[in-house]
């Protein structure tokens, strides 16, 4: 019989995303949509330490604005350790610490690297030895999104953005990153472009079947070329985060004028995200766009998946 050593507290840090690319089927019958996504993790980031306790409690606090973040079991980081408990019989509870480096309700997937972050954690705190396949599975459950923040890096994402696969991602690629600090709901943007594709069914292409990741995206990334990842980057979801909140197109043309290759809106936004050319650009943009009176961070990726720090 071997026992398993198990530390009294464990950190682990996971990445917020950007969707470099992401096109949106029409909604099925259940609401949900189909999509087909190029993920990047980038260096935006989620700290979480675990530590034993009786039940399950969290602790948030963060670099970002994290007052509209739940602490009981809202919180998909507890709805994470909560569900692994059950999976492993586990019955004790753990207490969570989570610092926040990920603008919330963002598009950037904060709570979902929560998530993954505390599946992670709590694997290794209770001994319970899970592999990535099971972690992967557990995510899905939990959230479209969380497998991504486990598995990091650049991914390709169907169905509900939860079936990934890895996509080749030769360098670094930089971002700058513009948050708002009025965050907008996923369902509701998904909802106002339903709306849109309505209103203007007649003047454009009908939703996908079977949305596709276009291949000039694939060949972006696995050349590390900006520029051409600028010229086919593109995300369904713009015309409906801009429909909700039109301010932001202005945003979105004073980062190109300002440098960078292209913007775009992160997921469902309403997180801006701005491509440059290198990391020297990058910090030029930054500072301009924050000399503009705006929240601009610069981040770069890929990153990889949720991981112990020691
Ligand atoms: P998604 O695109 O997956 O909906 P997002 O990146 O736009 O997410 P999140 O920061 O993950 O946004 O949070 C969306 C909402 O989820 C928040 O407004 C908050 O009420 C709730 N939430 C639950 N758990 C968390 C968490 N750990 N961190 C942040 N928000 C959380």
């Amino acid at each position: 019989m071997s026992i398993r050593a198990v530390p009294d507290r464990v950190h682990v840090r996971a990445p917020g995303k950007i969707n470099v690319f992401l096109q949106v089927g029409a909604a099925g019958e259940d609401g949900y949509h189909d999509v087909a996504t190029a993920y990047q993790a980038v260096s935006a980031v989620e700290d979480v330490w675990a530590s034993p306790a009786d039940g399950f409690t969290i602790a948030v606090s963060g670099t970002v604005e994290v007052s509209q973040v739940p602490c009981d079991d809202r919180n998909l980081a507890i709805r994470a350790a909560r569900l692994l408990a059950q999976e492993i019989g586990w019955r004790g509870g753990v207490h969570l610490d989570v610092r926040k480096g990920v603008p919330v309700a963002g598009g950037m997937g904060g709570g979902s690297a929560d998530a993954a972050a505390a599946l992670v954690a709590c694997d290794a705190l209770w001994g319970a030895g899970l592999g990535s396949h099971d972690l992967l599975e557990l995510g899905a459950r939990l959230g479209a999104d969380v497998p991504f923040a486990l598995m990091g890096g650049t991914a390709i994402g169907t169905g509900r953005g939860d079936v990934l696969s890895p996509a080749l991602a030769r360098g670094r690629f930089d971002w700058v990153i513009v948050t708002r600090e009025d965050g907008l709901s996923t369902p509701e943007v998904y909802r106002a472009l339903d709306a849109h594709r309505g209103r203007h069914a007649v003047d454009i292409a009908p939703p996908p079947r079977r949305p596709e990741v276009a291949t000039d995206v694939l060949h972006a990334l696995r050349a590390g070329d900006a520029a051409m990842l600028a010229d086919s980057a593109h995300n369904d979801l713009q015309v409906a985060a801009l429909a909700l909140r039109p301010e932001l197109a202005e945003v979105l043309d004073a980062g190109e004028r300002a440098g960078a290759l292209v913007g775009l809106v992160s997921g469902s936004g309403p997180t801006l995200a701005f491509l440059a050319g290198d990391a020297e650009s990058a910090i030029e943009l930054q500072v301009l766009l924050s000399a503009a009176g705006h929240h601009a961070l610069h981040v770069h990726g890929p990153l990889p998946g949720a991981r112990i720090i020691d």
